[in-house]
């Protein structure tokens, strides 16, 4: 409480010193006791200057009042819980204590009192009066509630205050108590139920200095087209957030739990890869993606300069990996950077993407490897929704779609089989001649009706729609003995027997229109005595884009490359 006393030395100390204001009204009584012309004030004109004097007077004493009691209540108002809250030093290393840092997705009501420290980003930030603040706080896939409230002796107004100034994103190391929640949470973005965090301190580790504000939040980057479009009739209409303003922001939008979740399985599907293939006695090569000539097939290669000269792209590992297998590695595998200068603007096209390629020598025949490729899948989509669960889940709640179908089995028939499957549906397709898009995706859904999977094999492709490497059908010039397996009636794989023996493969080429002397080091390879063998490029966007039903290839490409992108 603020005493008079206390508010005259206050004004004695903001400079207002009554003694000076009295001469001046003294000065200004003296000025003004004669008119402009000299003559002297009648009595009514004194009352009113009298008036007015004292008007003044009043005003300059409340305001002196005004100034004294403020500066008293900034004197009382010590901030005890200073060392609580603000910006952490820069991080330079300077120490490792050593703490334990808990992990928000292990907190529950069982664990009521418990003291926790931990770190996360605000994903949002709520302030019902200036004595609360409501945080929702992120580590990767959860969030917990956490709660600051203002208390005396332990968290003080001005905490409070700063906590409410933080914006969502700010990275802080969090300080606080478990306290198990009587009803559960039922914000759909909070994963811990249950229990919330009472905040007694705060610290930020890294703060938003982007210019402007951010483009978007990411609880509003998790909502499913669905849930924006049923906001449109609401008072809270959902904004919808574009492709090409997420890839803008990737960084921002890939912090969404669904972002999380697909780069996890992402990562699911090359662990699964690697697991089998070890299994199966692979190795995992490395091969070069600069290469000093534009051939292998029709695909467009980019040119890059290369000292004085030229370079180019790989368009695939296909002939390091063929080399290898001549070289009597016998089993590889590669998962590695894919180019191509193809300016083709689709959902499943870009011009980088990730090759998943193997490459086999088999004893006899080259269903060995097609089998081995059939085994590998079912492996792979039978484990990865096991294994990753909770984040098919996740990635549902935004992106519904049908789970992915396939029988243990998975369904082999020939092209020849899948061109009668569409005629009989009613599809005018020419002989020889390779599926459109439309007429792939059917042959899907007819699969899908006849073996009730959503995967399968095609194998004996036309010679004439496939690679100058493609070995031909021994029974039939026009056949080869080559693959391609679609998803949800998409390609993700094709492959194929090469041609191991030099003769034929120069025959090969020289009807691709390709000169032998464009290629001395591959065909040198055969020459000098190749194994048969078989093989198959993936793409691992693909797979992924499609047993997820993302819609589009980039949503499974941590920063997608295309014809009209290459940034972020
Ligand atoms: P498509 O006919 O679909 O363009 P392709 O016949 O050119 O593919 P291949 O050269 O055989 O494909 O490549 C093997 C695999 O690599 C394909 O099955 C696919 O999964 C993937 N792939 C090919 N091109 C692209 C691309 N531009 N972007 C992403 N993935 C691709």
């Amino acid at each position: 409480m603020t005493t008079p006393q206390d508010a005259a030395s206050a004004a004695e100390g903001a400079g207002i010193s009554q003694a000076a204001s009295t001469n001046e009204q003294v000065e200004i009584k003296q000025v003004e006791e004669l008119n402009e012309d000299g003559t002297p004030l009648s009595d009514n004109q004194k009352k009113k200057r009298a008036k007015a004097l004292e008007k003044e007077r009043k005003k300059a004493e409340t305001a002196a009042k005004v100034a004294a009691e403020k500066e008293a209540r900034e004197k009382a108002d010590v901030d005890f819980s200073a060392q609580n809250y603000g910006a952490l030093p820069l991080n330079q290393s300077q120490e490792r204590t050593g703490r334990a840092y808990a992990s928000i997705a292990q907190f529950n009501g069982s664990r009521d009192g418990e003291a926790v420290f931990f770190t996360a980003r605000i994903q949002t930030s709520r302030s019902p009066s200036a004595k609360m603040v409501f945080l929702t706080l992120r580590n990767r896939f959860d969030c917990v509630q956490a709660v600051l409230a203002q208390a005396p002796e332990r968290v003080s107004k001005q905490f409070v205050k700063w906590a409410a100034s933080l914006v969502p994103e700010t990275l802080v190391a969090v300080e606080g108590t478990l306290v198990k929640s009587p009803v559960p949470i039922e914000s759909a973005t909070v994963t811990v139920k249950d229990a919330e965090v009472r905040i007694s301190k705060l610290h930020v580790i890294s703060a938003i200095t982007t210019d402007g504000p951010l483009p978007f939040y990411v609880d509003e980057a998790v909502r499913s087209d669905a849930e924006v479009a049923a906001s449109q009739s609401t008072d809270r209409p959902m904004a919808t957030i574009g492709l090409d303003t997420r890839l803008d922001n990737r960084v921002l939008d890939l912090r969404t739990v669904t972002n999380q979740a697909i780069f996890r399985i992402q990562h699911g599907v090359c662990r699964l890869f690697r697991e089998y293939l070890e299994d199966a006695d692979f190795i995992e090569l490395h091969t070069p993606k600069l290469q000093g000539a534009a051939t292998e097939s029709g695909a467009s290669v980019f040119k890059v300069s290369y000292f004085k000269g030229d370079a180019f792209l790989a368009q695939s590992p296909q002939l390091a990996k063929q080399m290898a297998i001549s070289a009597d590695f016998g089993r590889v595998y590669e998962i590695g950077p894919v180019f191509r200068a193809e300016d083709s603007n689709t959902p499943r096209h870009m011009t980088e993407f990730t090759g998943v390629d193997l490459e086999m020598a088999f004893d006899e025949h080259y269903h060995e490897v097609l089998d081995l490729l059939r085994k590998l899948f079912s492996f792979i989509f039978q484990q990865l929704p096991k294994r990753y669960a909770r984040e098919f889940a996740l990635v549902k709640r935004q992106y519904p779609v049908p789970d992915f179908e396939v029988p243990d089995e998975v369904p082999r028939i020939t092209f020849q089989e899948a061109v009668d499957m569409l005629r009989a549906d009613g599809v005018e397709i020419a002989d020889n001649e390779d599926f459109s898009t439309e007429q792939e995706r059917r042959v899907g859904a007819l699969v899908k009706e006849k073996y009730h999977s959503d995967f399968v094999a095609i194998d004996k492709y036309p010679l004439a729609v496939r690679p100058f490497y493609t070995m031909p059908d021994p029974q039939n010039p026009a056949v080869s003995n080559s693959y391609d397996f679609l998803m949800r009636g998409q390609e993700i794989l094709s492959g194929a027997q090469r041609v191991h023996d030099a003769g034929l493969l120069e025959k090969r080429m020289a009807e691709a229109g390709i000169k032998p002397s464009d290629m001395p080091s591959y065909l040198n390879a055969f020459r000098s005595g190749c194994p048969p063998h078989a093989g198959a490029g993936i793409g691992l966007e693909r797979v992924v884009f499609l047993m997820l039903g993302l819609g589009n290839i980039r949503r499974a490409s941590l920063f997608p490359r295309d014809p009209k992108r290459l940034e972020p």
